[in-house]
Parts: C-alpha cells; structure tokens; sequence
C-alpha cells in the first residue's frame, strides 16, 4: 500500500446523553437518549483524509476493549492502513462522555485511557513508516511529548508536517518553525498568536503572525465564515459554502483530513482549500463526526451544484 499520510493522533468513543437539562451533581435525569460514535481528532482526520482519496496510515492506540474493536474494524473498512495501531492491555480506549441538552448546551468529560500510551518510544517503532510518508499529519489530544517528538523526527527525516493544534495551547516557534502547514479555528489562531481573532483585519494580522513564526502556509478556519489562508506568495478569505448546517461537530477535522488528502495529491494551493472547504461544509450537514466525512463522488456532487 502506498503512503501518502500518516496521521499521529488520538481515537475516543463518544457516548452522548441526549437530555432535558444536564445533571447538577447528586442529581439523575432519567430521560436521556443515548447513542455512540467515534471520534478523536486523530481518527476523524484520518477517516476525512482516506474517504476524500489519500492512502493513509494512522498511528494511534486503542485499548483492547469492544470498542476498541469495533473502531479497528472500522478503519479497515475504509482502507486505512492500520498495521502500526497500538492496542493497549491494561488501559481502555479513550472515551468521551457527553451531556447533551435541548438547547444544545453540553458537559464534557473526557478519559484519554490509551491515547495516553502513544508515548515517544513508540514512535520510534514507527519509524519506518514515517520514514516512508509524503506528509505526517498531527493534532495535540495525545502527549504532548510525543508531538514534540514527532516534530522533531519529522524535521530530521526532511517530512512535510502539517499541525493541527487542536485542542488550543500555547506553542513555542520552534514547534512551528518546521512546518509545512499550520490550519488553526478562531480560538486556536488567537491562543497561538497572542491576539484577537475576530475581525477580518485581526484574521488578517493573526495569519501573518503565524506565518512569521516559520509554518510554509497558515490556514484559519473562521466555522460559516469560511477560510482565510496565506503563504509568502499569496492571501486570501474564501467565503464558506452557504448550507444549512445539522451538525457542525468535527467540521475542522473533516477540513483538516481533506486538505491533507488534497497537499499530497500536489494540488494547487487555492485549489485544496476550495476542496476542503467544500467538504466540511458538506460534513456540517450530516449527524456525527466520523460518519459525515464525505466520500470523493459525495464532494464532486457537491461542488457541481455550487459551479454555475
Ligand atoms: P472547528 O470545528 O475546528 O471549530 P470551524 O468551525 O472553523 O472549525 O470549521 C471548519 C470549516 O468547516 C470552516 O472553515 C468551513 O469550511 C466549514 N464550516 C464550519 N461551519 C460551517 C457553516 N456553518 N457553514 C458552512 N461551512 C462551515
């Protein structure tokens, strides 16, 4: 198989509560409507990036539990390469449970269970594999020593890297120096940079702040906004597509996994983002994060119907 992308990152289970109001502490709300999906950022970039064309390899590490099972099956399904997949004994699969009320409010928490395990010494067991990849894919749900560590092995091997900085931390210039490609949201891009992230002149100033710090191309998500997206040679704000969203959940993961799928097919860059922006726009229409990342056919017919 070929190998185009190997995305580091993290796989939870999702268990959501759908209820009336969220639980104070002591208290039982009896009502709720349970379901279950994967997700993490990690596996929903991969699962985005394999459905949109790339031949993908995804380094994570599940526990050795059902659910674990059940979303190592689920990557073979879609064709990722799957070879290098942790499977802890002793930890469980990382989980997130969610509280969900009718006006949409939500409480959170999340056990990182096996994301944990992914530690440095793994990757170098990886090293082959990263070895042989056109682009490595990162986002920050594992430890924070292994993206490091991957960063810097990245660097060394002369890899294209592209970081996701998700969820938001501060990150020194040395993180970001080697980057082929840095794609941040709002709050993201604000942490990072130091600024607000608000207006079109602050997106404006927060791009370039970043591109400064040494990334090849800066791309700020900006939800129904759009994109904005800048490299030394060129800027510019690409409006959102006009649809009405269900579901905006993993919207930034399905644009980061396409994007990638696009970088290592050597699309032009205007090119990419336009794609990308395509399909998680496409993805804010259908319920889940995992399941609404669309498949190449599913963002043709989407973009036939906005070219007029
Ligand atoms: P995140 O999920 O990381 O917060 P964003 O909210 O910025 O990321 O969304 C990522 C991308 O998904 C946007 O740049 C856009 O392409 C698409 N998107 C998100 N929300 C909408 C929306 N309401 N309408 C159309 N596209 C959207």
């Amino acid at each position: 198989m070929r190998n185009q992308i190997v995305v580091v990152g993290s796989s939870n289970i999702d268990l959501i509560a759908q209820l009336s109001h969220l639980p104070k502490p002591g208290e039982t709300v009896g009502d709720a409507a349970f379901s279950q999906a994967h997700g993490g950022k990690g596996a929903n970039q991969t699962v985005a990036a394999a459905r949109a064309g790339a031949e993908v390899s995804f380094i994570t590490s599940l526990g050795n539990d059902s659910f674990g099972q059940s979303m190592l099956q689920d990557f073979k399904r879609i064709g990722i390469n799957t070879d290098y997949i942790l499977q802890s004994k002793d930890t469980p699969t990382g989980t997130a449970l969610i509280w969900v009320d009718t006006r949409g409010e939500n409480s959170i928490a999340v056990a990182p269970g096996a994301n944990h395990k992914l530690s440095p010494q793994y990757i170098d067991e990886c090293r082959i594999l990263l070895s042989g990849a056109e682009l490595i894919l990162l986002q920050l749900e594992i430890p924070f020593e292994t993206v490091e560590y991957v960063i810097d092995l990245a660097a060394s091997l002369g890899k294209k890297i592209m970081l996701n900085p998700a969820p938001a931390r501060k990150l020194e210039r040395k993180h970001l120096k080697p980057l082929f490609n840095l794609t941040v949201n709002e709050t993201e891009a604000a942490m990072l940079s130091g600024m607000p992230v608000e207006t079109q002149e602050q997106v404006v100033e927060a791009g370039r702040y970043l591109l400064a710090m040494g990334p090849e191309m800066v791309v700020i998500t900006l939800g129904a906004r759009g994109v904005f997206y800048l490299t030394k040679r060129e800027q510019k704000m690409v409006e959102a597509y006009p649809v009405k969203p269900i579901d905006t959940t993993a919207a930034g993961d399905v644009f980061c996994g396409v994007l990638a799928s696009q970088m290592v097919q050597n699309k032009k860059l205007a090119d990419a983002i336009k794609y990308a922006n395509a399909a998680a726009a496409l993805s804010t229409t259908i319920l889940g994060a995992q399941p609404s990342a669309p498949n190449q056919q599913q963002i043709k017919d989407f973009l036939d119907q906005y070219e007029f």
